[in-house]
């Protein structure tokens, strides 16, 4: 391999799909949720910080290469893009190739994020994950955002000073993981971490000054752990008070341990309606003096469209004009579907995980006669199967 290539990890949030992506860490440090076999081969290494500068030294040099198309003062697109193009198809290591690529699109879209890899960054030791951002910074000042995921169990463990440090180091903000923040719900996924330490992270997080950004999954309880799952939630949601609370809705894959609890009959699934029957109850729940932002951003949600601000009467306690309708327009958006007829539900559903809708409206503007044919094959399957499949999730009907 050649000595100017970088290390580029497999996952990133969506929000981070411009960010400039740094591996420091590879694998997860836990790597036992039920419902996650991502890292399950891997074992959990944290780079050294002369590793790390090494690849941001590499980052520099592919830079640098990227910047000659670069057509200052031109126009807001100003690159060469044709000319990138050619570099790139004419070089002849794949790696190499993948880096420059990489550097490229991040430059092009404006070079200002990065994501700090893989699962639990921040299990880094404080004193190193300071040294690479502060590295960061100096080797590349145009930066305005590093992010980075963190597992709660670990972040628990460090004080608001800890995070403060972080902060003016460079950290921006935190994606975690929480999934739920009812610990019946965190003990049946196995995900190693209480309410109680995931509040106490947050609330560190927070003052610190860092963004805290969470992953709520609807359904992942099963049917019993429904109304658990969104209150326990929505009791961590109140006491963090979180910048945003992203979600993830469960759907389980074939291979996972969450799959087998089930397949052993340990718990029933949730339906789509159970689940967004959850989200409708986290938003419900929400305190009047929130300032998280609802996002929407996987497409394995069902109603994507329900975004915004949770809080009763807007963004934060005195309100905001152009936030004091999100909690409402959000309801509404879920009662619109939750009071259509069943067979429409299914309908609605099927456009979904097969990518031929993305919001109500979408099936809203169907022919009738094309309505009237779905509705017609949905009802076949009187057997709520697991058949609505989508990137190898199982989905299941109402
Ligand atoms: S902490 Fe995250 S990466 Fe690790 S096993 Fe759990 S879900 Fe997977």
């Amino acid at each position: 391999m050649s000595d100017r290539t970088f290390r580029i990890g497999p996952i990133r949030p969506p929000s981070e799909a411009n960010s400039l992506l740094i591996q420091v860490t590879n694998g997860c440090t836990w790597n036992k949720c039920k419902f996650c076999q991502l890292y399950r081969h891997t074992k959990f290494k944290a780079y050294s910080a002369d590793s790390i500068r090494a690849d941001i030294d590499n980052i520099a040099y592919w830079a640098e290469r990227v910047r000659k198309y670069e057509r200052k003062g031109v126009s807001a697109f100003a690159w060469d893009i044709e000319g990138i193009n050619t570099e790139l198809s004419n070089m002849t290591d794949a790696d190499e190739q993948q880096c420059m690529y990489t550097v490229a699109n991040w430059l092009v879209g404006g070079g200002e994020n990065v994501f700090l890899q893989d699962g639990n960054s921040t299990a880094l030791s404080s004193g190193r994950l300071t040294d690479v951002l502060v590295y960061l910074r100096q080797v590349f000042p145009q930066i305005k955002r590093i992010t980075s995921y963190g597992r709660a169990e670990n972040l628990s463990r460090s004080t608001a000073e800890d995070f403060a440090e972080l902060k003016s180091a460079g950290l921006d903000r935190i994606h975690s993981g929480f999934e739920t923040g009812s610990d019946a719900v965190l003990k049946r996924i196995n995900k190693g971490v209480t309410q109680e330490q995931q509040i106490r992270a947050g609330k560190a997080i927070k003052a610190g000054g860092i963004e805290l950004s969470i992953y709520f999954m609807p359904g992942v309880g099963g049917k019993d752990l429904s109304a658990d799952n969104a209150e326990g939630t929505a009791e961590v949601i109140n006491a963090v008070n979180p910048d945003f609370v992203r979600v993830r809705t469960a759907a389980i894959k074939p291979e996972t341990e969450l799959y087998q609890d089930w397949q052993d009959g340990l718990f029933e699934l949730c339906s789509d309606d159970d689940k967004v029957r959850e989200i409708r109850r986290v938003i419900e729940l929400a305190d009047e003096d929130l300032l998280t932002y609802l996002v929407s951003d996987h497409m394995i949600n069902l109603l994507q469209s329900v975004e915004g601000y949770i809080a009763p009467g807007g963004c934060g306690a005195a309100g905001d004009q152009d936030t004091a309708g999100d909690r409402e327009h959000m309801l509404g958006l879920i009662d619109r579907y939750l009071d259509m007829p069943e067979a429409d539900r299914r309908v609605f559903q099927l456009l979904r995980r097969t990518l031929r809708a993305y919001d109500l409206g979408d099936m809203e503007r169907l022919g009738a006669a094309e309505r009237e044919a779905l509705r017609a094959e949905v009802m076949k399957e009187n057997d709520l199967g697991w058949n609505v499949r989508m990137n190898g999730y199982i989905c299941r009907y109402v």
